[in-house]
């Protein structure tokens, strides 16, 4: 080839189209699509660098004015093709620049200088520390670094050194003196191990039961037949899937290929990660969102080399480069976070759909509560479904019971647990057995109003409503803005405000009061948010070194607690209210996956479901942990109000500083929509539920049809009015196809 059409390497969103460059002869055989290259760029032939995305042996315009690369970057990674590929897939599905598509499946683009770095943990037992901070504070000419540097340190356990220097702005001269009084451990933070290979340990498989080989077989026969396909494997909670996709993955491995294997960040446990050691040892590798750039930089070269074939991580562990891909796992595929926040909002089940069509590697999602898109696709044959109907070793389902709360109030019972929950608690305490509590979520509940007139404490930056947190601290989840608790009204003068329900802390308190002889746990993103957060407060559930843990839904993931034989979920509907339309399948996922947690062991486990609404659907279904009748209810009510997967929705978000700004072009693309195909059904543009975050003046259009690749042309459209439009100003718009939440 001749040519070269290279996308320069800068954000700068003006040049993102490909400009053609001559490929010298001694280049060459360096240069192909997915090179990193040097290029003369503008009238100073300024060097600057860029990616290959694709190759011609002609030119696009007069030869004499192209002109030649300079030479392969140094440093640079090769980006596979497919990987380039798939980028513009991404790109043309979900709507972004070319440059944002590359940067997604390009996380690192040059070698990081591998720096140590330094972590401070508070080494203080919390009493002491506790002591020692009231004395600084008591203390006359006190030191104010000091005092917010052991705050800091009490609410996190570990900071990393940079950020105490950086953005606490605290002397490094302070953390010495820490040092010096024994209050702190400073560690250069450890190089990711495998931590099995070190011990050699090494783990036979467990024998598959009947239901479990056969959805191996499956997938084996079709592969013998030279088949790729994506695989649904329906099994209910504790049915054994991991060991399935072990299974297919050590096939994988065996016909020298590799595998991806993704998990919801929350549910990327040391335990779940033992398992994938134990049974392949050194070839697994592990990226997850906390690694430094400079850490993934060497997952992606050792992936590479091949000396990792096995890769586990979250949503971005899918661009992994391997070269000779066999397999993707997806478990739990059914999760929002597979779903990327951020342009371009790719969905990962889809995207790596379209890789594993690139590489013919197959795909297996897995869920006990598959999505209500993937499980039509199965049922329509798009999709293979592979089912466990059945716990492993035929352990019963947890029973579960509904208790009614609206009943529970109007008998006299104002507590926060049903008497049934208190009865079945304290049986378990007397025997030693182990309690999870699932609050819907965090902040929901804290919000703090006023009786006399419903005034709501709100952010006036974002909109929402602003949670109560200890020290009487009023907090934005959104943007962090901190105040404190009025003592009246602001509104009315009313002395009567406050919370009237409780986010998971307030319940913890509640639970202590009536349990004073229980040991109990919280876990929220409160306390989980040291580097191991997480983690700690699985493993210490796991010892049994509480006996009851309370949390939000990243208790109901991953962690198998076999002594947990009782679950109370508190205010099941709590999520039904959310104001989108996945409500309804979001809570009977919640529900289903807590109540699972329950009777994982030898001794059969039992749920509580607190609801006010009992006969609601997602409920009733989820009590007796039956998909198919939540999935008959569910689909039914998406083909009659058509939202997907009846139809395709496409949320376009305009966002500005300036509210009239926002307002006028979006008004002028909703125009531009209606014009442009009426069979496409146009809503808005409204304010969108978060009127405003961050100062940014938010609106949306909602558009819908049954067929995607329309919605696809509407993205087209805008993006070639945003192309031609003046006057933008500040004006950023986003696209977010079949939305997982409400916006
Ligand atoms: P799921 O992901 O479907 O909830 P897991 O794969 O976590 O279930 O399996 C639950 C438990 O059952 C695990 O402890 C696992 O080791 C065990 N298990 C899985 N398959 C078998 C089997 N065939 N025989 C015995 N135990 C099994
Ligand atoms: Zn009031
Ligand atoms: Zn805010």
């Amino acid at each position: 080839m001749k040519y070269a059409d290279v996308i320069i390497d800068i954000s700068h969103e003006k040049l993102d189209k490909t400009f053609q460059y001559e490929i010298p002869l001694q280049l060459q055989d360096a240069v192909r699509v997915g090179s990193q290259v040097v290029i003369p760029f503008g009238n100073g032939d300024r060097r600057v660098k860029g990616f290959v995305v694709d190759m011609a042996e002609e030119p696009k315009i007069a030869p004499e004015r192209i002109k030649p690369i300079c030479g392969v970057a140094k440093d640079s990674i090769a980006v596979e093709s497919q990987l380039i590929a798939l980028a513009s897939w991404i790109k043309r599905n979900y709507g972004s620049t070319m440059n944002q598509a590359l940067k997604t499946v390009i996380p690192i683009k040059k070698k990081e200088s591998i720096r140590q770095k330094k972590t401070v943990e508070l080494i203080l037992e919390e009493a002491a520390a506790r002591t020692e901070f009231t004395n600084l504070v008591s203390r006359k000419g006190h030191s104010k670094a000091k005092e917010r540097l052991l705050q800091e340190l009490m609410e996190h356990g570990t900071i990393a050194w940079d950020d105490i220097t950086g953005g606490l702005h605290i002397p490094s001269s302070v953390i010495r003196d820490f040092e010096r009084q024994g209050w702190v451990r400073v560690t250069a933070s450890r190089v990711y191990r495998n931590p099995v290979a070190a011990s050699g340990q090494s783990c036979p498989p467990i024998r598959l039961n009947d239901e479990q080989q056969q959805a191996v077989d499956t997938v084996l026969e079709d592969l013998r037949r030279g088949i790729h396909r994506t695989y649904l494997l329906y099994g209910v909670t504790g049915s054994g899937k991991t060991q399935v996709y072990m299974e297919l993955i050590a096939h994988t491995i065996a016909q020298n290929q590799s595998a991806i294997v993704l998990i919801p960040e929350i549910a990327l446990t040391y335990q779940t990660l033992m398992r994938f050691y134990e049974r392949f040892g050194d070839v697994v590798s592990v990226m997850n969102s906390r690694m430094t750039p400079g850490e993934r930089f060497d997952q992606y070269e050792r992936a590479k080399k091949g000396e990792i074939r096995i890769m586990i991580g979250p949503r971005s562990a899918l661009f992994t480069p391997f070269s000779n891909l066999g397999l993707i796992v997806i478990d739990e595929e059914h999760e929002a976070s597979y779903k990327s926040e951020t342009m371009p909002r790719y969905h990962a089940r889809e995207t790596a759909i379209a890789r594993a069509q690139m590489q013919e590697a197959s795909v297996v999602l897995g869920s006990a509560t598959p999505s209500v898109e993937s499980y039509a696709k199965a049922l329509e044959g798009t999709y293979t479904l592979l089912s466990l109907t059945e716990r492993v070793e035929h352990k019963p389902l947890p029973t579960c019971e509904i208790v009614d709360l609206r009943t529970e109030l109007r008998e006299g019972n104002r507590s926060v647990l049903s008497r049934r929950l208190q009865e079945l608690m304290e049986d378990r305490l007397a025997k030693h057995q182990q309690i999870m509590l699932f609050v819907n979520r965090r902040g929901m509940l804290g919000f703090i109003s006023c009786r006399a007139c419903g005034h709501v404490i709100k952010c006036p930056h974002c909109d929402v409503s602003l949670s109560l947190h200890r020290g009487n601290q009023l907090k934005c989840h959104y943007c962090g803005y901190e105040t404190s608790k009025p003592s009246v009204c602001p509104s009315c003068g009313s002395k009567y405000i406050g919370g009237f329900k409780a986010g998971t802390q307030k319940f913890e308190e509640i639970v202590k009061q009536q349990f004073p002889q229980a040991r109990v746990l919280r876990m929220d993103l409160d306390t989980t948010r040291g580097k191991h957060g997480h983690e700690q407060i699985l493993d210490a559930f796991a010892n049994h070194e509480a006996d009851i843990l309370i949390g939000t839904q990243m208790i109901v993931k991953g962690h198998d607690f076999p002594e947990v034989t009782l679950v109370g979920i508190l205010a099941a509907d709590l999520s039904l209210n959310a104001g989108d339309y996945r409500s309804a399948e979001r809570t009977f996922q919640l529900l289903t996956q807590a109540a699972g947690r329950a009777g994982r062991g030898s001794v059969p486990g039992e749920v509580v479901l607190q609801t006010y609404q009992p006969t609601h659907y997602s409920i009733v279904a989820a009590q007796t942990q039956n998909y198919a009748a939540f999935y008959e209810q569910e689909i039914a009510y998406r083909r009659l109000m058509e939202y997907p997967p009846a139809a395709h929705m496409l949320v376009v978000m305009v966002t500005s500083q300036e509210q009239e700004r926002a307002e006028r072009v979006a008004k002028e693309i909703a125009g531009l929509l209606r014009q442009t195909d009426e069979t496409v059904r146009c809503m808005g543009p409204n304010d969108a539920s978060i009127a405003k975050v961050n100062d940014n003046y938010r609106k949306v259009i909602y558009l819908r049809h049954k067929d995607y690749e329309r919605l696809v042309t509407m993205k087209d459209t805008i993006e070639a009015y945003l192309q031609d439009a003046t006057g933008l100003g500040d004006v950023l718009i986003w696209f977010d196809f079949d939305p997982m939440s409400g916006f």
